[in-house]
């Protein structure tokens, strides 16, 4: 049976690092600070906005939410969040996504200032990921699933990995952060020709499709290593991920499970983003 790898120890040993990094920030006089932007109340939205702010709470860095009408129009939500890039007591903004229809992202993205986009709205910050531009952010959630990798020992130079999903805000990125740490990567999607027999040519599978339990036993070779950041519900109507855990565990040498896992990561890597955020804008290394 695999190693089951949870996202706890990861987000422990990643808050601990930031709290002596706020503690030297403040001793500057410093005070990080995250705002969090929601347009509307979303069950989905607030249940992670919980756990951000305790997690910020945490880490010892500031936090402050701003709710805004569902119906806001796309001046009026504009002007707001120039106003929010404006104030130089605010160093990462989280804006959650997906955004009401009538609100256009194309403009939208371009306006959250890079340097404070936290979680990778802004394509400058995803063009920073293709070039390897360490001073950009990630999407949280790739990010968390690379921490995850890192905090249990594995080695991704010369590894086969494959990442099923190729979304923005997940697959695509990834790909690009376990590129940069020397994997051999194989993006999946939903047009890929007998993704079994693909994901079982590789050492890490990485599952972030959102479908549940898609992810077979068949799909895993001996020992590797099982990535899910699946976030579904399955037939019983309970949580599960991408990955169907039960035929996946024998076969794994590592894998995380859900809940529990790579979700558990993702506040952890916020934070780390905000602080980051608060040194580039205040020149400190
Ligand atoms: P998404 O935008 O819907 O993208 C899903 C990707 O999966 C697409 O690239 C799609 O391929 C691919 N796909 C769909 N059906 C497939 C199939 N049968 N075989 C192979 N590939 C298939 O989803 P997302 O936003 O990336 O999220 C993926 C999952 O991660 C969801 O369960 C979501 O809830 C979860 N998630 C978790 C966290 C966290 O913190 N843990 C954060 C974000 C998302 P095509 O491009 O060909 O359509």
């Amino acid at each position: 049976m695999g190693q089951v790898i949870k996202g706890k120890p990861v987000a422990d040993a990643i808050t601990e690092t930031l709290q002596k990094d706020v503690e030297a920030l403040k001793a500057q006089g410093i005070m990080p600070k995250l705002k969090i932007v929601r347009v509307g109340a979303r069950e989905d939205d607030l249940s992670y906005e919980r756990g951000a702010l305790a997690r910020m709470a945490k880490c010892g860095i500031e936090a402050e939410v701003l709710e805004l009408p569902a119906d806001i129009e796309q001046a009026e939500f504009v002007k707001t969040l120039k106003a929010v890039n404006d104030d130089p007591a605010v160093h990462g903004i989280l804006l959650f996504r997906p955004l009401p229809k009538q609100l256009d992202m194309e403009e939208i993205k371009f306006v959250v200032d890079a340097v404070k986009d936290v979680d990778c709205m802004n394509p400058l910050n995803a063009e920073k990921i293709f070039e390897g531009d360490k001073t950009g952010y990630p999407p949280c959630t790739s990010q968390a699933c690379v921490e995850i990798l890192d905090h249990y020992g594995v080695d991704l130079k010369g590894k086969n990995v494959a990442v099923v999903g190729r979304s923005m805000v997940v697959g695509k990125p990834l790909a690009m952060l376990l590129l940069d740490k020397n994997a051999t990567v194989t993006m999946c999607h939903s047009r890929t020709a007998d993704l079994p027999a693909v994901c079982r040519q590789n050492d890490v599978v990485v599952a972030a499709v959102g479908r549940a339990e898609m992810v077979k036993g068949d799909f895993i070779k001996e020992g590797a290593v099982v990535i899910d950041v699946g976030i579904n519900v399955n037939a019983e109507g309970k949580l599960c991920g991408d990955v169907k855990f039960d035929e996946c565990v024998d076969k794994a040498s590592m894998i995380t499970p859900v809940p529990a896992g790579v979700g558990s990561v993702t506040t952890s890597v916020l934070a780390k983003h905000v602080v980051k955020a608060c040194k580039q804008l205040n020149g400190i290394k």
